[in-house]
């Protein structure tokens, strides 16, 4: 499909499947040398990141655990401050090598959040794995270990990730058409 239409939105199409595989086999095989022997604990994000997980866990070889968590967002003490609570952990943490698994970091305020979060309970070491990072979009000082694929900042659906609801079934990834 060249595009596709997702409620009021249009959008084409932007990276292909083969192509996403390709980077995501990429990254596991990276993971593969890197943590060979750390017996890490990935946890990935939902939604979004469903369809990543488990391409990326059917390329990783070494011995590894996966977990789901999602994330709720609260307002904080302050009026500025947005506070993003992790449910549904668990598994203990303390003092293992943790994966996170995100679809995409876009300003990076999320992927800040989680790891604060996930530091709060011991782990060894939090690596981060994305399957998209908008470069020119981040606001953090963050640092990704493993990258799939780096995009322009426009606005994405498909492979996990979705325009309201919608979309995240699609193998390939769409862009909003502008
Ligand atoms: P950040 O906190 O890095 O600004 O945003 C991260 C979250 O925003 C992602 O986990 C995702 O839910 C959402 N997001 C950012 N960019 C896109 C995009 O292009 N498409 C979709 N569907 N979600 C996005
Ligand atoms: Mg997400």
């Amino acid at each position: 499909m060249k595009s596709v239409k997702i409620k009021d939105k249009e959008f084409e199409l932007f990276i292909q499947s083969n192509e996403i595989e390709k980077n995501i086999e990429r990254i596991a095989h990276q993971i593969n040398h890197d943590l060979a022997g750390k017996n890490p604990i990935f946890v990935a994000v939902l939604n979004g990141a469903f369809m990543f997980a488990g391409e990326l866990m059917k390329k990783v070889s070494i011995p590894c655990e996966i977990t789901f968590v999602r994330l709720a967002s609260y307002q904080g003490t302050s009026s500025t401050e947005k506070v993003k609570e992790v449910l549904g952990l668990n598994e203990s943490i303390e003092g293992r090598t943790v994966v996170i698994v995100e679809d995409i970091v876009d300003s990076g305020n999320t992927m800040v959040s989680l790891v604060d979060e996930l530091g709060l309970q011991h782990p060894l070491e939090i690596k981060i794995a994305t399957l998209l990072f908008k470069p020119d979009a981040l606001k953090r000082d963050l640092k990704l270990d493993y990258v799939a694929m780096e995009i322009p900042s426009d606005f994405i659906v498909g492979y996990g990730l979705d325009y309201d609801g919608y979309g995240r079934n699609l193998n390939d990834i769409y862009k909003l058409k502008s």
